[in-house]
């Protein structure tokens, strides 16, 4: 699959398909699961909003495996945040436990327990809304438009559609 070679996937909770938009680039998948889609579509406002990004192919609805719920599921109970989650939480974690072993993975996300998660299991995110505090990793990349930080080079900011550069680190 050549095609799907350098583009980066973005999972997606709630968060920003109830306050962004999804941009449509070629070198961003976007992916949530069904339990997601279906959260969603208790808004009467996007529920119009995210059937057709999923008629277009912007969205792409995948449901993780048992393998990496599990696995999800045990992380979450190893570092207590088991009980904070929701299922439709759990799925994103899974999701992105799975792409990270193949694709350069992005989530985004505002809920704090999965960014728990996502820090210890050492995944990129980013929050919609809400401005990290206190990231332990050190982002080195930064998109140019909107400012908002990243820790791979993935070129193309997901959240705004700006350039994404390099940014020099300090020490
Ligand atoms: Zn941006």
């Amino acid at each position: 699959m050549a095609e799907s070679e350098n583009r980066v996937v973005c999972i997606v909770d709630t968060s920003l398909l109830l306050f962004g938009n999804l941009i449509p680039r070629k070198e961003i998948r976007y992916i949530t699961s069904s339990r997601v889609v279906d959260e969603i579509y208790k808004d009467n406002l996007k529920r119009e909003v995210v059937k057709g990004y999923i008629a277009s192919g912007r969205l792409e609805v995948e449901n993780p495996s048992k393998k990496f719920l599990d696995k999800a599921m045990e992380i979450a109970r190893d570092i207590s945040e088991l009980s904070k989650l929701s299922q439709a939480d759990l799925d994103i974690i899974a999701l992105a436990m799975k792409h990270v072993e193949t694709d350069t993975v992005i989530v985004i996300t505002d809920d704090f327990s999965i960014q728990n998660i996502l820090e210890n299991l050492g995944i990129d995110y980013l929050p919609v809304r809400r401005k990290i505090k206190d990231r332990v990793r050190r982002w080195r990349f930064i998109c140019r438009k909107c400012g908002k930080k990243y820790l791979n080079d993935i070129q193309i900011c997901p959240i705004c559609g700006g350039k994404v550069t390099r940014h020099r680190v300090r020490y």
